[in-house]
């Protein structure tokens, strides 16, 4: 066997993990995330016959049956991440009863996977009856996206159509624009399916007050709808006190979107 601390999703999740910290996004135990591996991908690493213990999941997580996920743990920082996975970071594989998982790697000391591991999973389980290709669940706590849901209506359209508004490359990246979900109690089954849902429809959702959550068939991917967004509100605090600002006109997204070939919701331009 390998040596699975060189195999590349460590590498890359420690990688992506230890960026958001550095963006100011992921204070003391903040974040989590997950990212499904094949078992060709672990193989070289990790015997999945032999696992060290078995953890709940306290959902019905059958629909995922057999998937192997590398996830952050529970009260873990992730500024620690990088300087040691083995302590902060997983990997699971989903039992055929869908309630329990098997522990192949890490978590050691004892530890549990992310408290959020409930909205991950539902959240999995939508996307990958939309996009078989789909591999990972971010949630990190990117400063001006938060900041936002403070001062803004939290209605749907008219948040994605602010960020749409902000920079012209946002349509383009999230033309599917972004779910929001009113300040709620987080790490339960009840968020979960709230998260789950939405993501029937858009790749990136906000929490109020909270966070965000970004989905992908890669890091980048899911980072890059994050950090678009992010950017975005970022913009939107830098102008929002500047009298005569010029905006993005509805027809100028029209037309980006015809340029770019991407759909943007349905009834989000007038
Ligand atoms: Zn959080």
């Amino acid at each position: 066997m390998k040596d699975i601390l060189t195999s590349s999703f460590i590498k890359e999740v420690s990688k992506t993990i230890d960026q958001m910290y550095r963006l100011g996004w992921d204070e003391r135990n903040g974040g989590n995330l997950s990212y499904i591996l094949s078992e060709e991908e672990v193989r070289d690493y990790l015997n999945v016959n032999k696992y060290n213990r078995v953890i709940d999941l306290y959902i019905d997580a059958s629909f995922l049956s057999g998937k192997i996920f590398l996830v952050t743990g529970s009260g873990k920082y992730f500024k620690n991440v990088k300087e040691n996975p083995e302590s902060n970071l997983g990997i699971i594989q989903i039992n055929p009863d869908g309630k329990t998982a098997n522990l192949l790697w890490g978590l050691i000391d004892g530890a549990k996977p992310t408290s959020e591991l409930s909205t991950h999973l539902l959240s999995h389980i939508e996307r990958l009856k939309i996009d078989p290709l789909h591999k990972v669940v971010i949630h990190t706590h990117a400063t001006n996206l938060i900041a936002m849901t403070f001062i803004h209506s939290l209605d749907e359209k008219a948040y994605t159509k602010t960020l749409w508004k902000m920079n012209t490359e946002c349509i383009i990246v999230f033309p599917d624009g972004i779910g929001v979900i009113p300040w709620m109690i987080c790490g339960n089954e009840e968020i979960g399916r709230e998260t789950a849902k939405k993501f029937q429809e858009s790749r990136l959702i906000i929490w109020a007050m909270h966070g965000v959550l970004g989905v992908g068939q890669s890091l980048d991917e899911a980072f890059g709808l994050i950090e678009t967004a992010e950017k975005a509100a970022e913009i939107f605090f830098k102008i929002s006190n500047f009298p005569n600002r010029k905006e993005i006109t509805d027809e100028q997204l029209e037309a980006l979107s015809f340029a770019f070939a991407v759909k943007p919701k349905s009834n989000y331009l007038e």
